[in-house]
């Protein structure tokens, strides 16, 4: 027979309520004891949506984040925060945000630790930190109890663990300790776990080592070695479990590490498949991650079981299935949306639905396709209306698709030529000053924009609520000072779903939210047909802000690859394919700006680095595509028009040169935290042309000082030649409000000021 389980569910709940209940408890609205409650009911739930299964999952759930769970339960807690009075809960929220509900509300005592993204998905975990202090000790009672609150509900309980190398690796070393050094003692917690764990009548631990996907020297696969002979001696069954990629010039090690069972993800990495069969040693069971567990698309059920069938006959019960790889990566239910267009909404599978479908192919396999035939017909049916429907396939698209042409992304002059008429254009000042796009969103904004949408205020009203909002942007903008002036994006809650709505092939849930980290949860929209610029998007709001003052007006619009690297997007194509058909929508959109007489524009590229692939050898074959997006979308417009693109890091060094390749006349980028760090990178490499390195931390509440200002900015003329630096920022204002952003600008003004004056006619070069 073969068996069924699943990695991980999804935390945050269908109706969002541990974001909720987490928010309520921060706040003090509710008891350590009720957000306990809140999250055990949240379990049992997903425990009972995963009871069609053979093994679910514990573990798996977290309050905040999973790689936080490991370092508490490896007792590896930063110093700073183990000092402080507290029970655990407070020293767990003090490492995950800063602050535990017994804290000071006006001063967070503690500095949170890092958070960075988990592989290549757009969940963010907060980052072990080792020294040479850093011992382990096993505190299991959080898993422990989990588990014996699921086999109050199953009977077969399987324990996620993070491995101890995965583990070390996403973790940073403080000071410059090997991480590898750690490996012994951290086994030791390891093994001391496992013995728990068969305590409880567990038979099978799933321990994910995703690192067997990246590009490993030989002192990590080495570790991987040392780990897993060392663990073998434990008495409960291992499940040794990668997912996200391909396992490649690691196959071999994966297939031979001294554990009962591999999971491989067999999605992406589905030609390996035949070769780990080949490899694998007898005795292993296999598990195959056979539906999609990154993505929104029903799996086509009978092209898996052709594929199936024959591995079946060949492992008999050694044969395990699942999705790739977690679900936290996917909305929980189909079921909770009422709102999307009936055909699309049979294209879908969101968490309950992926799960049903490993339990239908399992059925097919241990009883015959017959004892399913139903549910085969009706899956074949909905993925042919998808492979044919008119709403997904417009031959418009696929046409203008294939125009498009190198010459489409290439500006008519360099940028050396393009500057001296934009110059003469703009007459801007030296450290010219502008903003990133949106300007604070005031409750009225939103109530203004929630009730056009609920239909409780007409799109006259809307409007002028609008156009009234984008006058008090202008005028503050004028007030200030600021030489670049902007509409400030009252119109927007979102930049993708701005442009999405308004897109054609784009479509949107109502609960399709998925977590980014802790309570934040973001809700992708999904890109299910060919993409079409339909209408004008945005040339009303920017042509009424420009009608309003003398100053130039930014138009302000999201990019192609930021649209793609935050949606869901389509699987029948190459990524790359859905990136050019939106480059060429966009396009359209700042050919429209140019045309209504808009002189600068900006494209934002927020996600730009979200995309690389996780091994560097494929980074090229990306930025290729996701540049030459960009360039399409960009270069069609006149030399004068001045092209600005802004991102949201300053993690550089890596892609400097495919970012000079945008050939923008105008990059802004966050710098301000990391304290022009960012600049080291200009050392080597010659950026061509001009730049504004965030000066202003938009995201806190801080109001940064004139000389601060100066200070940063100074260091960057220690780089870039003055002449070709801007003042603004690091990212858009709409998370805070006038009464910080008034002051901060005014010193931002006040430091460009400053350095035009001061910095001297020779070093503007
Ligand atoms: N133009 C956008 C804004 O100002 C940019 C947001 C972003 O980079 N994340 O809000
Ligand atoms: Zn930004």
């Amino acid at each position: 027979m073969v068996t069924t389980h699943n990695l991980g569910f999804p935390r945050i709940g269908r109706k969002r309520e541990l974001k909720f209940a987490l928010e309520k408890y921060w706040k003090k609205e509710i008891s350590e004891q009720a957000l306990l409650e809140a999250a055990i009911t949240l379990q049992t739930q997903h425990w009972q949506d995963q009871a069609l299964l053979d093994w679910i999952p514990v573990g798996d759930f977290s309050l905040y984040d999973h790689v936080l769970d490991t370092s508490f339960m490896l007792g590896n807690v930063p110093a700073r925060v183990s000092v402080l009075t507290g029970n655990d809960m407070d020293s767990y929220f003090r490492a995950a945000r800063g602050r535990a509900v017994i804290d000071d509300a006006a001063h967070s005592c503690v500095n949170a630790s890092e958070m960075t993204k988990w592989f290549d998905t757009n969940y963010h975990y907060l980052v072990p930190e080792f020294d040479e202090n850093t011992h382990f000790s096993l505190n299991p009672e959080r898993l422990v109890r989990q588990i014996k609150q699921a086999q109050q509900i199953h009977h077969q309980v399987k324990p996620v663990i993070l491995g101890p190398v995965t583990y070390l690796w996403l973790g940073k070393s403080k000071d410059g300790t090997d991480k590898l050094d750690l490996l012994d003692d951290l086994l030791n917690a390891y093994a001391q776990l496992l013995g728990e764990l068969e305590k409880l009548d567990v038979q099978w631990v799933q321990i994910d080592e995703p690192v067997l996907i990246m590009e490993l020297n030989p002192a990590w696969k080495h570790a991987l070695r040392k780990a897993y002979y060392q663990l073998q001696a434990s008495p409960v069954h291992l499940l040794l479990t990668t997912y996200f990629g391909q396992l490649q010039e690691n196959l071999q090690l994966a297939c031979e590490l001294p554990v009962s069972g591999l999971h491989l993800e067999a999605v992406i990495a589905k030609d390996e498949i035949a070769k780990v069969i080949d490899w694998l040693p007898s005795h292993k069971i296999l598990s195959l991650g056979i539906i999609n567990g990154r993505n929104i698309w029903k799996t086509d059920l009978n092209e898996t079981l052709d594929w199936l069938e024959s591995i079946h006959l060949d492992l008999g019960d050694r044969l395990w299935l699942a999705p790739s790889c977690s679900l936290l990566h996917v909305p929980i239910d189909l079921d909770s949306e009422q709102q999307l267009d009936v055909d699309i909404q049979s294209w879908l599978a969101f968490a309950v639905q992926k799960l049903h479908e490993v339990a239908v192919l399992a059925k097919a396999l241990n009883h015959g396709r017959s004892s399913v035939a139903e549910i085969l017909d009706e899956n074949k049916a909905d993925i042919a209306s998808r492979k044919q429907s008119d709403r997904v396939h417009q031959a418009v698209a696929k046409a203008r698709a294939k125009e498009i042409n190198e010459a489409m992304g290439t500006r008519r002059s360099p940028y050396h030529q393009r500057t001296i008429l934009q110059q003469k254009k703009f007459q801007l000042p030296l450290f010219p000053t502008t903003t990133i796009g949106s300007f604070p969103q005031t409750q009225e904004i939103r109530k203004a924009r929630q009730d056009f949408r609920q239909h409780k205020r007409s799109e006259q009203e809307y409007r002028l609520a609008m156009r009234k909002e984008i006058e008090t942007c202008i005028r503050e903008q004028e007030a200030l000072g600021l030489d670049v002036l902007v509409h400030g994006e009252p119109e927007r809650n979102d930049m993708v779903e701005y442009f999405g709505e308004q897109l054609s092939g784009y479509a949107f849930t109502e609960f399709g939210w998925v977590q980014s980290y802790g309570s934040r949860c973001v809700k992708p929209p999904i890109i299910y047909g060919d993409v079409l610029h339909t209408k004008p998007m945005t040339v009303e709001w920017i042509q009424y802000a420009q009608s309003l003052t003398q100053k130039p007006m930014k138009g302000m619009l999201t990019g192609p690859v930021t649209l793609l690297n935050w949606s869901f997007v389509r699987d029948d194509q190459p990524r790359e394919d859905t990136c050019m058909q939106l480059a060429l929508a966009i396009r359209e959109e700042v050919l429209a700006l140019e045309k209504a007489g808009i002189g600068i524009i900006q494209i934002d590229e927020a996600a730009l680095r979200e995309g690389l692939p996780l091994r560097k050898s494929q980074w090229k074959t990306y930025l290729d595509w996701a540049i030459r997006a960009f360039r399409i979308t960009a270069n069609g417009v006149a030399d004068e028009t001045q092209i600005h693109t802004h991102m949201c890091y300053s993690e550089f060094n890596d892609i400097i040169e495919a970012i000079a390749q945008m050939d923008a006349d105008v990059i802004t980028i966050e710098t301000s935290r990391s304290d022009m760090e960012l600049l080291d990178v200009f050392d080597q490499f010659h950026y061509p042309n001009e730049m504004g390195p965030g000066v202003y931390d938009i995201h806190s509440p801080n109001i940064p000082s004139v000389d601060s200002m100066i200070a940063l900015m100074q260091k960057a003329a220690q780089r870039i030649p003055a002449r070709r630096l801007w003042v603004n920022p690091d990212c858009g204002l709409k998370t805070r409000n006038w009464e910080e952003v008034k002051p901060a600008l005014e010193n931002m003004i006040a430091a460009s000021r400053y350095l035009s004056r001061n910095l001297s006619a020779a070093k503007v070069s």
